[in-house]
């Protein structure tokens, strides 16, 4: 037999009352109020399912509404020890039901067995914030889906309902894309999980149903493997079409597949930003000024006690390792002791396809709270020729383009090369694009405690990273720090792809 959803609920609620609240029910009904709790649910349960009435459903709604306030079908089955002691022992059927599929109520209904674990205990589990998704509002809290027998797949149901002012919030929404609001209703699915904050996980045989339309699951594919997870990121789930945009009950199943692994889902009233959003908020509120890069620059260039060699100058690509091309805004992590930036745009554009938030120069975590742009590479950025694809900061406090590799020893000798003293960057934003000649910069700096040779003679360390694999290789890039070592016979060894130092593990760790 087929039953309307109407009727599916209102059962569902019904399995949730309490002894008064079925009491009272059948009593309004002319039906007998006598009996143990199990037979005041049967008996509700046949009259909900044989007379389906407006005025049944009325009675039910309105009784469930004033057990439960918040209106989260799910909220009871979560907080059991918010139920008085005098209800507990039959409790655990009561609030399993709740998110029992429909075809399960049918069976208890008809007198299959009643399901018997208890209810899972309380985890408090916290949900990874994630950029792109600005939580506005908790419809549903974390709360673990339950398996309500020994099968493999499983449904777990939970209802809700908007506010009138929740609405209003989605579809007053502009567009996030083409026909898709900013303003959205998302399911989100973790490992139940109280210890840290938890990513975002489906489990196997994941299918999303709202208001008995299957919903999309975003980067989903079934494995015909059974209890295969699908691979992270997951994504939160964007129920919003298939919600009813009024202050109707909406329903939730989830069908899962039960292999051992504790699931918890969650809905968020969210809003979604683009990239570019995420772009401007960076730009606005995360840029360390040219001034402080260059502080940060100075101390890097003094001496590194670490490390064996004396730094007298530091390079960094003005590529971005990320799409290979010329950054357009140089963007760090905060944490990362590198001077090499990536692109911010791009960057931002990547995780929003594929969320993993790395550093794209040393795969350590990339938060998005972390992100700064770098206002001295933007500045140098501007100054440079297009052709320009590495500059050198030199220990005094300027820096220098650098063109092709194996000219660059000439090119010092010959001092043909502008350097750019670091303090006058600022004045020459205004000027444009000629930043005065700086005679001292090619002396090396006395004082400060620095014992770096000079400038003409030192080891250049290069901070530039084609691959990140390449960090393994560097001990086999031909005597690392030595082939950037200056010297006159460059022009007979061609060094092999440049002869780069990726990558000062020492000197990056010592910052
Ligand atoms: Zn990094």
């Amino acid at each position: 037999m087929k039953m309307a959803a109407e009727q599916v609920e209102a059962m569902n609620m019904v399995k949730a009352f309490r002894v008064s609240d079925l009491q009272t029910l059948l009593a309004s009904m002319g039906r007998s109020k006598s009996g143990l709790k199990q037979d005041l649910v049967m008996r509700a349960l046949k009259m909900v399912q044989s007379e389906c009435s407006p005025e049944l459903l009325k009675s039910v709604r309105q009784l469930y509404e004033t057990r439960f306030p918040k209106s989260a079908g799910w909220l009871a089955a979560r907080r059991p020890e918010a139920v008085p002691v005098n209800y507990s022992s039959s409790m655990g059927s009561a609030a399993r039901s709740l998110t029992q599929s429909s075809q399960g109520a049918s069976d208890y209904l008809n007198g299959g067995s009643l399901p018997k674990q208890a209810v899972a205990p309380l985890a408090e589990v916290k949900l990874v914030s994630l950029p792109f998704y600005h939580t506005l509002e908790t419809l549903l809290p974390p709360t673990e889906l339950i398996a309500q027998n020994n099968e493999k797949l499983q449904d777990s149901q939970c209802i809700f309902e908007l506010t009138q002012s929740q609405v209003d919030q989605i579809r007053n929404s502009t567009e996030h894309r083409p026909g898709i609001k900013s303003v959205q209703v998302v399911l989100r699915i973790v490992y139940t999980d109280s210890i840290g904050v938890q990513e975002d996980q489906y489990p196997p045989n994941i299918a999303v149903r709202v208001n008995q339309s299957f919903c999309h699951v975003p980067g989903y594919y079934p494995s015909n493997k059974p209890g295969v997870e699908p691979r992270r990121p997951c994504r939160p789930i964007n129920i919003t079409p298939w919600l009813h945009l009024s202050t109707t009950t909406n329903r939730v199943t989830i069908t899962w597949g039960n292999f051992g692994k504790r699931y918890s889902v969650a809905i968020y009233l969210v809003r979604v930003f683009t990239s570019a959003e995420l772009f401007n908020q960076l730009k606005h509120g995360s840029v360390e000024s040219a001034e402080r890069c260059r502080e940060r620059i100075q101390d890097k260039l003094r001496f590194d006690p670490e490390s064996e060699i004396a730094t007298t100058g530091l390079r960094v690509s003005l590529i971005c390792p990320l799409v290979k091309m010329r950054l357009g805004v140089p963007c760090r992590v905060l944490t990362c002791a590198h001077l090499q930036c990536f692109d911010a745009v791009f960057f931002l554009q990547m995780n929003e396809k594929k969320p993993t938030w790395t550093c794209p120069v040393c795969d350590k975590p990339a938060p998005f709270e972390l992100l700064t742009i770098d206002g001295l590479l933007s500045e140098i950025l501007k100054q440079t020729e297009e052709e320009v694809e590495e500059i050198e900061y030199l220990t005094d406090g300027s820096w220098r383009p650098i063109g092709d590799e194996r000219d660059k020893d000439k090119d010092r000798e010959r001092s043909n090369t502008p350097v750019y003293p670091l303090v006058d960057i600022c004045a020459s934003e205004v000027n444009g694009h000629s930043p005065a000649h700086s005679s001292t910069s090619q002396s090396a700096k006395s004082g400060s405690g620095s014992a770096a040779a000079p400038a003409a003679s030192g080891v250049v360390v290069d901070l530039t990273l084609d691959d990140s694999s390449d960090e393994e290789n560097a001990n086999g890039g031909g005597g690392g720090g030595a082939d950037t070592t200056d010297t006159d016979d460059s022009q007979g060894s061609p060094s092999p792809k440049r002869g780069r130092y990726n990558y000062d593990k020492d000197l990056v760790t010592a910052y």
